[in-house]
């Protein structure tokens, strides 16, 4: 099967978060199953500097604000995986985020940076490459919303389909919506917008793009493909996802195991195993002196790792945090985004020094010293499509503390005293998003900690939790074979 991938995010290249994970475990767990899979992405600097090997497949006609824009074909670092750049300078050249600009402003023209992208993937199915033309394309979030009506568009023009199309919800909360009057630049035909269609409350979607034009729709998790079929979740969305039920499909995430493991992570002070967890006292030592933290190994270390955003449920942890530290507890914060969030939790840590450290920035190796290195791993979203930390953390004998929700409430397990018996207890998990909930769940950590064989137990079923791509890619397989007809 020939599968285009059609995103803005690869990790290691560029990321800001979880889709940059997925976008680069999923395509070889789908080569490993037999497919055949190319990418196609912004010619965002990093990609421009990163993929390697890029010459010249065809010259784009001049739209989109983009005068000389070129396709570029190359190969991604490590994985060897085909990759297609859009080579257009006047749109993607600019530092920093993909998205936004240094102030966090979403750049005034990404109704075009991302039409482009809808366009050249829907041009691909259509023979743009003469040497490679994809049987299905797979949008990843809103970026690539356009390319499934794009797609329609050539499909009734040609009077029959050009390839089979897969979209992927990530994060329904980043929807891409402009006014109307931009419309008519995207060259679709006149009755797509429209509420069957891309119409959303009198204004463009380009996610709705996605919803309404691809023939089978993923997101990344069971719980979460339930929650966003109602009002509560559905950001407005609900009523066409539960019209599409029977076409949507919730796949968990995976570990790319070569990159999160506590066996070989080079990132960590010392490794460990299920056998041996000795190097993760010493991951704890190491965190605690790297952080400033009291060098205490008794001290229960809460981590988080997170984008700073009202989804991520800062408000719980900053409204429980007295209580943590007041029972005993330290507390390492590593993210950035909202700048009101981050002078809060900067100023926790002034508060409680010597007990609460934080570091605002995005570090990788800092990211897997702390999962490594704590001993909870607070994940208390509002929402949470998938949650990728609380994954990494089972591996690593961290257990997650988060609310019922998403993906969430489908990997950790409550260590609530039938599931103690069972042995199928992995961390702690609370049911509102209210500040006493989550302060209930951090009790029962420091309840846990004071019965260190029942914690041991505990991490122990946490480190052999699966999550595997290659599991979530033969799902998807199914997906697209139903996608294909
Ligand atoms: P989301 O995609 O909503 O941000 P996920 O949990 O799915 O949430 O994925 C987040 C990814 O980004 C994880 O790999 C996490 O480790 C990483 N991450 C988030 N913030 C930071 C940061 N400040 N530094 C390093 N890695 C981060």
């Amino acid at each position: 099967m020939r599968i285009l991938h059609v995103c803005t995010e690869i990790h290691p290249l560029l990321k800001t978060g979880g889709l940059a994970d997925v976008a680069a475990a999923l395509p070889p767990a789908l080569v490993r199953l037999g497919c055949e899979v190319r990418m196609l992405v912004p010619g965002f600097p990093a990609f421009m500097r990163g993929i390697e090997g890029l010459s010249e497949v065809a010259a784009l006609p001049p739209r989109f604000g983009a005068p000389d824009a070129r396709l570029l074909a190359g190969r991604l670092p490590g994985t060897g995986i085909p990759a297609y750049v859009i080579d257009a300078p006047a749109l993607y050249d600019r530092p920093g985020d993909p998205y936004s600009d240094a102030n966090h402003h979403a750049y005034p023209d990404n109704h075009l940076r991302f039409a482009l992208l809808g366009r050249v993937g829907a041009q691909l199915a259509e023979g743009l490459d003469p040497g490679w033309r994809p049987e299905l394309v797979h949008g990843h979030d809103w970026h690539a919303g356009l390319m499934s009506a794009y797609l329609a568009a050539a499909a009734m023009q040609a009077g029959a389909r050009l390839a089979a199309s897969v979209f992927t919800i990530h994060n329904l909360a980043y929807q891409g919506v402009f006014p109307s009057e931009l419309f008519p630049e995207f060259g679709l035909p006149p009755q797509f917008f429209d509420m069957h269609g891309l119409e959303f409350h009198g204004q463009v979607s380009f996610l709705k793009g996605g919803l309404f034009y691809a023939d089978q729709l993923t997101t990344v998790s069971p719980t979460y493909a339930r929650e966003i079929q109602r009002p509560e979740q559905g950001c407005g969305l609900d009523g066409l996802l539960a019209h599409r039920a029977n076409s949507l499909t919730g796949i968990l995430n995976g570990v790319d195991r070569d990159l999160w493991n506590p066996a070989t992570d080079p990132a960590i002070a010392a490794r460990y195993d299920m056998d041996d967890m000795d190097g993760k006292r010493a991951c704890k030592a190491a965190l605690q002196r790297e952080m400033g933290l009291a060098p205490r190994a008794d001290a229960p270390l809460f981590g988080m790792v997170s984008r700073l955003t009202g989804q991520k449920g800062l408000p719980l942890v900053l409204g429980g945090l007295d209580e943590i530290v007041a029972r005993g507890g330290q507390v390492v914060l590593l993210g950035s985004g909202d700048k009101a969030l981050e002078t809060a939790c900067l100023s926790a840590a002034t508060r409680h020094s010597g007990a609460v450290a934080v570091r605002i920035g995005y570090d990788e190796a800092l990211s897997h010293r702390i999962v490594a290195g704590s001993d909870v791993l607070m994940v208390p979203s509002l929402f949470e499509p998938c949650g990728l930390t609380q994954l990494y953390a089972l591996r690593y004998g961290t257990l997650p503390l988060g609310g019922r929700v998403g993906g969430l409430a489908d990997t950790v397990a409550d260590c609530s005293l039938e599931n103690l018996a069972d042995d199928t207890a992995t961390g702690f998990v609370f049911e509102r998003f209210e500040v006493a909930d989550f302060s209930a769940a951090a009790r029962r950590a420091f309840a846990l900690a004071a019965r260190p064989d029942d914690w041991s137990a505990v991490q122990r079923t946490a480190m052999r939790q699966c999550f595997d791509w290659d599991a979530a890619a033969r799902r998807y397989l199914a997906v697209y074979r139903d996608a294909l007809g």
